[in-house]
């Protein structure tokens, strides 16, 4: 334990994603030993972030406007929709190169342990975008683990009976028990041109 504002700034570091108490303690003390400059600039971004991105009204994307770039792009492919947990999983499908249609994204999979419940999730809203949009298939790309494959189940439940519509889900292949971000770019690109109809 150190004392005041450094174990404070360790314990929150030691909050996110990911940081471990070791990496927390160094990324502090690379920090406290950094120039004021590149703090100010951290800090300037960190608030930046809170203030001013917001989610997308249409996929929930992360976005800077009220419609995210994707779908303001008219390029991109309004009859198909890939359907994925969190907003890092839309810039793994991006790396890719292999998709052109828009997205969904759910904020998340469904988990009753923990609470989270079709309501906590966006799923009502895309019911409500096929209902109402020219959608023609939806591409379940929840991650490959136990919360995943039961968001995808019942995702495929609700969607039957949407007529003319065609549900997929991606190809196996992705390594399971992890998350759709980890899947190194070739990997997930065949697992989205492989998709299979559910
Ligand atoms: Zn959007």
């Amino acid at each position: 334990m150190y004392e005041g504002p450094v174990q404070d700034l360790i314990d929150e570091l030691g909050r996110l994603p990911g940081i471990g108490p070791k990496s927390a303690q160094r990324i502090a003390f690379h920090l406290l030993a950094a120039e004021p400059a590149d703090v100010t600039r951290l800090q300037e971004v960190l608030q930046r972030v809170k203030e001013g991105v917001r989610f997308c009204d249409v996929c929930g994307n992360v976005s800077e406007e009220e419609r995210c770039r994707i779908c303001r792009d008219a390029r991109r492919d309004p009859t198909v929709v890939c359907v994925v947990e969190e907003p890092k999983d839309v810039l793994a499908v991006e790396r890719t190169r292999e998709f052109k249609g828009r997205y969904h994204v759910l904020g998340g999979a469904l988990d009753p342990l923990s609470g989270v419940g079709p309501d906590q999730l966006r799923i009502r809203e895309l019911l409500a975008r096929i209902g109402s949009e020219d959608v023609r298939e939806v591409i379940l790309a929840t991650d490959p683990n136990t919360e995943g494959e039961a968001t995808a189940t019942y995702l495929v439940r609700m969607l039957r009976d949407f007529p003319g519509l065609s549900v997929t889900r991606l190809a196996s292949g992705l390594p399971m028990g992890g998350d759709l971000e980890f899947a190194d770019e070739l990997t997930l690109g065949r697992a989205l041109s492989g998709r299979r109809a559910v």
